[in-house]
């Protein structure tokens, strides 16, 4: 007698006998425009990915923002079982410039294993993987292993502008036991790879002035106080050599890494010299011991993004300038806030050149963090092993700045960060492609987390 099969190989078993129809809708879906930027197609594209939730089991409804809708679905059928949120966004990027397309952005082609048009990768196929797995789970077996919500978003590409306010707003229809999110690339094309956090961010500007003019250095060099130099004397209180931010209170709330993020962190297959070396670098800033993981999950920084004033152009010119200005951007760790870092680093200036000007740009974002040791974390390992073939990486903590806290501190649940897509897919450039391999595996890894969560 042939031994009975498991729920979850039924699920895959037809997810391969219904390759083409989910093809077909991805198509289908990335065929539509769904520019935020520009304002094009976009409730034309909600209106897709309602009707696909629906086609999949789910219930459906459109949560409307102060700008473009999300699209939301649920299955509860579950009860007693863990709630997994998918959050993805059905937004692109303009497809500009598009005499380098080889094929129309909007009119999706394969080649050479791969669907070429412009959101495939970013974020139309990565988060239809989970539309496709969890309509294999309801068709083939009636229900599944645990509850589901999708949450998808229509402004990603402009910043997530409504994002934290539409969840805040939703708080009860949106709760969760963990969101999952498949976003980006993975960053090393040989692993699959889990991210469990992202750095946040503040935004300020230093403006200095002096006279009500530009004067000539001749005729008022040794009178008039140059804001140039005003600056440069305040930014060098705010860095040592050894590159420690020197404002008070700035690591005050710097987590140090738990044992198990230290071991993540210290077994990531990354091979610094190689990484530095492509961008014509042979050596890492001050100081010279610290590990390349720590730079980017442990330390946050403090970055002169640009500085004007004066006479740059060619030639000479004698003049003081009358105004100086400094852009100053600063990733932030667990658990610095943008508003503590806010108040220390005006502080600051208060302190050391109360005739600066600070300027806060905007809010900016709040670092988010999932611990390694997260029981669910092996619960998500284990479905990226079975769906991609070999064990995923655990990365602590990304350099960049994603809205990832909406996740763990609005709506207080961990987020599991899971790229199905590869380093080559061309994000926001032309001939974005995604690979049909990565297509098929992603479906399979989100088919078997949908199980594996089950039996948590
Ligand atoms: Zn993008």
């Amino acid at each position: 007698m042939p031994e009975a099969t498991s729920p979850l190989d039924q699920v895959i078993a037809s997810l391969e006998t219904n390759r083409e129809r989910d093809l077909a809708d991805l198509l289908r879906l990335v065929a539509q425009p769904s520019i935020s930027a520009q304002h094009t197609g976009i409730r034309e594209c909600a209106a897709i990915e309602e009707e696909l939730l629906r086609s999949a089991g789910l219930t459906t409804q459109i949560l409307e923002t102060a700008n473009q809708p999300m699209v939301y679905g649920e299955w509860l059928g579950a009860p007693g079982k863990p709630t997994v949120l998918f959050y993805g966004h059905y937004d692109v990027q303009p497809a500009d410039p598009l005499d380098l397309w080889k094929s129309p952005p909007f009119e999706p082609t394969i080649r050479d294993g791969r669907i070429y048009a412009r959101g495939i990768a970013d974020n139309k196929a990565q988060h239809f993987s989970h539309i496709a797995a969890i309509r294999a789970w309801l068709e083939t077996t009636g229900s599944l292993p645990v509850n589901v919500k999708v949450l998808l978003e229509g402004e990603e590409e402009i910043g997530s502008p409504n994002l934290d306010a539409t969840v805040l707003a939703h708080r009860d229809l949106l709760a969760a036991d963990l969101v999952y999110t498949s976003d980006g690339p993975v960053t090393d094309d040989r692993y699959p790879e889990i991210a469990f956090g992202v750095r946040g961010m503040l935004y300020v500007e230093l403006h200095a002035t002096g006279a009500n003019r530009d004067l000539h250095s001749g005729h008022w060099g040794g009178v008039a106080p140059n804001p140039i130099w005003e600056l440069v004397r305040l930014l060098n209180t705010m860095l040592d050599d050894q590159n420690r931010i020197t404002i008070e209170g700035f690591y005050d709330n710097v987590q140090t890494p738990t044992p198990a993020a230290r071991a993540a962190m210290d077994a990531l297959p990354f091979d610094v010299g190689e990484a530095i070396g492509r961008i014509g670098l042979s050596k890492m800033v001050p100081p010279a011991d610290l590990p390349y993981a720590d730079r980017i999950m442990a330390r946050p920084t403090l970055n002169i993004a640009g500085i004007d004033g004066g006479y740059s152009g060619e030639g000479s010119k004698t003049i003081i300038p009358s105004k100086a200005r400094v852009k100053i951007d600063m990733r932030l760790v667990p658990d610095q806030t943008p508003d503590e870092i806010w108040e220390k680093i005006a502080a600051h200036v208060a302190k050391h050149a109360p005739e600066i000007e600070i300027v806060r740009l905007d809010g900016g974002m709040l670092p988010s963090y999932t611990p390694v040791e997260h029981p669910l974390a092996d619960t998500v390992r284990a479905a990226v092993e079975r769906g991609f073939g070999k064990r995923p990486i655990d990365i602590p903590l990304v350099g960049g700045s994603l809205p990832d806290a909406t996740w763990t501190k609005t709506l207080g649940i961990p987020s599991f960060l899971v790229p199905y897509g590869a380093p080559e897919q061309a994000n926001h450039a032309p001939n974005e492609s995604y690979r049909l391999e990565r297509l098929w595996q992603g479906i399979t890894t989100t088919a078997t987390l949908l199980a594996l969560l089950g039996e948590a």
